[in-house]
């Protein structure tokens, strides 16, 4: 039973309600989740507002060593957090252990080093006085984040907001809570002072929003769906709060002819498929030069059958673990019926594995899915569908791919792939993406900024970029004239 954790206590939700938690791997209940309120909000905001008081005026070094020693916990306890995160969310555990698990140890290591490290400006302008600029913490943040990268996206929030001196209130995804709860008891062991770090567990619109729109709280970092940030945007434009928003995308991959051809089919498979497709920086639509595109199709068919080892999240040999949930399935499978009433042609997948272990009979799995045949503007090729699911389009030149690539109303990632450098760097710059990849894919360093253009998102975190988010700035001018 996962409890709301209020001032480093375990605590019932005061309407004593609760949620199935489901295992999406077998599509059975195996426990449950505090239902929250507005009334459990009130409780998280009041313990962290009192928190803050203190927490505000610890010095960098003290709170870097709990931050270095919350990694240390996790570090330690990687078997368990691995296992807690691939059974909430079906993803292989092998990718729990090796990805969102280890990332979540970055994430705090690389902010507990980073305050140690901060330089502030101060300056004199010979105009009888001396400027200098300070960061200060905003207050209470209310952390939002999504079911597929739990640990991983929610502690990407959390250790910038706390190495900044803030404190916080956070609400981790109802299908996702348990990796969550078991970073609160850590960070007791760790020696975080209560009310720093809270989470109350439920559902968006019961705790999220009432967290969101609580005038005590200053900021809000949002992870999630475009439509779920639109209307936080709204809920929340009335207090000018500060507000981050990291939201969907139909990110492209573009292949040119001149590509190294076994490296771009390895990469975008993986850049499609990996975590089953619910990556916000998965390729969804794959664009190829049409003189290499039906080569490249049947050997990116090939490879995905061959290596995208669909099973048990559990097996270490398994690379696509299950969808989050039933609902998700269903959205995600009509989009295959979706793209075939438009005329696409399914060249693999598209339907649920027959060979799935006796333990996963009833789980929402499915087989990655490979579409081809669509024009580059119909719906399947420009909505965000977040599954297995990705397309190929040809294109005849440079300009052809760029209008198809920014063609949608989302702008978050995209990645090029060529052996030309002149190629690759126009590339770069005319396409409306925050993050460009040039032959990789989701390689990613904590220091470079993360955000979206257009609908996928407002603001930048990551590196400098996160601690100015989570903090206020302030210019100080003493003048010593007499
Ligand atoms: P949702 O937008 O449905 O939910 C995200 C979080 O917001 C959940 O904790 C949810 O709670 C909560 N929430 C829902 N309604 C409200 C509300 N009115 N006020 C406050 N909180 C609310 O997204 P998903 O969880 O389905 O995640 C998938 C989406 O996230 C995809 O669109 C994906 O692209 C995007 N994403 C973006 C990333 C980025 O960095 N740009 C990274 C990862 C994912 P509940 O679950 O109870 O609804």
């Amino acid at each position: 039973m996962l409890q709301n954790f209020i001032g480093n206590k375990f605590v019932a939700p005061v309407k004593g309600q609760y949620l199935d938690n489901y295992e999406p791997a077998t599509g059975r209940v195996y426990g449950k989740v505090a239902r929250s309120t507005k009334e459990d909000v009130d409780l998280a905001v009041d313990s962290a507002l009192e928190a803050f008081k203190t927490w505000k005026r610890t010095t960098n070094k003290e709170r870097s060593a709990i931050l270095y020693r919350i990694a240390d916990l996790i570090e330690r306890h990687l078997d368990q957090y691995a296992a807690c995160e691939s059974r909430d969310t079906g993803k292989p555990i092998s990718v729990a252990r090796t990805v969102d698990i280890p990332r979540a140890v970055d994430n705090f290591r690389f902010y507990a080093g980073a305050i140690l490290h901060e330089e502030t400006i101060c300056l004199h302008s010979n105009n009888g006085a001396v400027h200098w600029s300070v960061n200060q913490p905003v207050g209470v943040c209310a952390l939002i984040s999504p079911w597929n990268l739990p640990l991983y996206l929610l502690t990407w929030k959390i250790a910038p907001a706390l190495a900044m001196g803030n404190t916080c209130v956070c609400k981790p995804s109802e299908f996702t809570s348990a990796s969550a709860s078991l970073l609160c008891h850590h960070a007791i062991e760790a020696g975080l002072p209560s009310g720093v770090l809270n989470m109350v567990l439920g559902l968006g619109g019961e705790c999220g929003s009432p967290l969101t729109t609580d005038p005590r709280v200053p900021l809000v970092s949002f992870t999630g769906g475009t439509a779920t940030g639109e209307r936080i945007a709204a809920s929340v434009a009335p207090y000018h709060k500060k507000l981050s928003l990291e939201l969907g995308g139909k990110n492209a991959g573009i292949v040119f002819a001149d590509c190294d051809f076994d490296k771009t089919v390895q990469g975008l498979v993986a850049a499609s498929f990996s975590n089953a497709g619910q990556i916000c920086l998965c390729c969804s639509r794959i664009l190829v030069q049409e003189s290499i595109y039906d080569r490249f199709v049947d050997a990116f068919v090939e490879r995905t059958k061959q290596v995208m080892r669909v099973g048990d999240p559990t097996n270490p040999e398994t690379r696509v673990g299950s969808l989050i949930s039933r609902e998700h399935w269903d959205k995600v499978s009509s989009y295959v019926e979706l793209a075939q009433k438009e005329g696409g042609k399914v060249r693999c997948g598209g339907k649920r594995p027959d060979n799935l272990p006796e333990r996963c009979a009833g789980g929402y799995f499915l087989e990655p899915t490979i579409i081809t045949g669509l024009d580059h503007t119909c719906r399947t090729n420009t909505e965000e569908i977040f599954g297995p699911v990705v397309t190929v389009i040809s294109f005849k030149t440079e300009e052809d791919a760029i209008e198809m690539a920014n063609c949608v109303r989302y702008g978050l990632a995209c990645s090029v792939w060529t052996e030309s450098q002149r190629l690759a760097h126009r590339m770069a710059l005319e396409i409306e993406a925050g993050l460009v990849w040039v032959n990789c894919w989701m390689v990613r360093d904590l220091n470079v900024p993360f955000g979206g253009w257009k609908h996928s998102g407002v603001g930048r975190e990551g590196g400098r970029f996160a601690l100015e988010f989570y903090s206020e700035q302030k210019s100080v001018t003493m003048a010593y004239t007499k």
